[in-house]
């Protein structure tokens, strides 16, 4: 069977938690911990890192941040993930969805406005498969408004949009090292701060509502509670995991990159003949390789490929369900919108396999499986 995802290993990973748990100092914050969040910051020009043990609590920090309270609106796509809107909700905001873009399962900018109301806090644009949102008209509806954005960069390392870095732009960006994405630390993530405003407050609620940082760079002399906060940061051994993923990111993202160009070369017969679209990546974004899909014409049709993948030993996969049809929103009031983009990108796309340690044949094999599967169709 060819899986969907195969966390890749670098091989150096034991070794550095061997040398985290021999240095004696295993909890959070400490020597990985900080050369990460340096490496991040110096390579992406973020204002401030700082790791978390996932994207999700990431994006509870952001939530708390920008001091979400009861009442308070926030707009976000509904073809994502829970984690997005979770975080809101856990603050009391009502989540307001937004449609997708027609050629991509991005935010949609041109709905955005008319969602508006005197309520809303906060945009959260998710760069769907790591290829970025059109940022300067959000960052721009988002100015005018007076409000903040946070990036669910969950699936984003190592990308751009007009040359900045994603997670860079908006107020905040959230990001994820789970082990299905590029770069891993089994579960993982950072929280990434722009906003000069944000830093200090952002290390308190990091270390559980204390000026702990300060205190341990020497800027106080005692530390204590301060804030409202919780233990988001991971330990020494999560952090050793992830340098040396960080170690080799470029050989990772290489490769990743090439699989992706292997499937969008051999599927772009079929693709121009109608079967089926393939990514859209608009000329402000670059593609990190995070995902492959492909958007199928209905979903009978993408049942049955899957189906027929699946019989030869090939697991692809479709993605999430409109959140705005879940039974949560159906049972908090959060429901009765009409996001025809979303539907069709919850009923039509499916992702093929795309790991490091897949292979050319394989690829091609499973570019010959979908050749034979609309061979007989038209
Ligand atoms: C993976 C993912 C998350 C959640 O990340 P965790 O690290 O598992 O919490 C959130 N948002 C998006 C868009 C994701 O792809």
């Amino acid at each position: 069977m060819i899986p969907f995802n195969k966390p890749f290993l670098t091989g150096k990973e034991a070794h550095y938690i061997y040398q985290a748990v021999n240095s004696g100092k295993i909890s959070g914050n400490g020597v990985f911990t900080q050369k990460c969040q340096h490496w991040f910051e110096e390579h992406y020009g973020f204002r401030k890192a700082l790791l978390t043990t996932s994207c999700t609590d990431a994006l509870e920090m952001a939530a708390m941040l920008c001091d979400i309270k009861p009442g308070d609106e926030v707009i976000a796509p509904s073809y994502t993930f829970v984690s997005t809107v979770l975080a809101f909700v856990r603050q009391g905001a009502k989540i307001v969805f937004c449609d997708s873009c027609k050629d991509n399962p991005n935010i949609d900018p041109d709905k955005i406005e008319e969602l508006i109301t005197e309520h809303t806090r906060v945009i959260v644009p998710v760069h769907y498969a790591g290829v970025a949102c059109d940022m300067d008209r959000i960052m721009d509806i988002a100015s005018r408004h007076n409000l903040l954005v946070v990036e669910d960069a969950a699936q984003s390392i190592d990308s751009y949009y007009k040359e900045r870095p994603l997670g860079s732009i908006g107020h905040l960006g959230c990001f994820s090292f789970h082990e299905t994405k590029n770069i891993i630390a089994g579960e993982g993530g950072m929280l990434t701060i722009n906003d000069d405003r944000f830093i200090r407050r952002s290390e308190i609620i990091w270390e559980k509502g204390t000026n702990r940082s300060e205190f341990f760079r020497g800027e106080v002399n005692k530390y204590g509670w301060v804030d409202t906060g919780s233990s988001f940061l991971p330990s020494e051994i999560i952090s050793a995991f992830l340098w040396a993923q960080i170690e080799n990111m470029d050989m990772i993202q290489t490769r990743r990159k090439e699989i992706w160009e292997f499937y969008h070369n051999n599927l772009a017969d079929l693709s121009a003949r109608g079967f089926f679209t393939m990514p859209d990546i608009p000329d402000y974004a670059t593609n990190n390789a995070h995902m492959f899909y492909i958007v199928c014409r209905n979903l009978q049709e993408r049942t049955a490929l899957i189906a027929h993948l699946k019989e030869n030993d090939v697991l692809a996969v479709f993605h999430y369900l409109s959140l705005h049809r879940s039974k949560y929103a159906v049972e908090h009031g959060i429901s009765g919108y009409d996001l025809p983009n979303c539907d069709r990108f919850a009923d039509c796309l499916v992702r093929l396999p795309l790991y490091y340690e897949l292979t050319d044949e394989q690829a091609d094999y499973i570019c010959g499986l979908i050749r034979d599967f609309y061979s007989s169709r038209k």
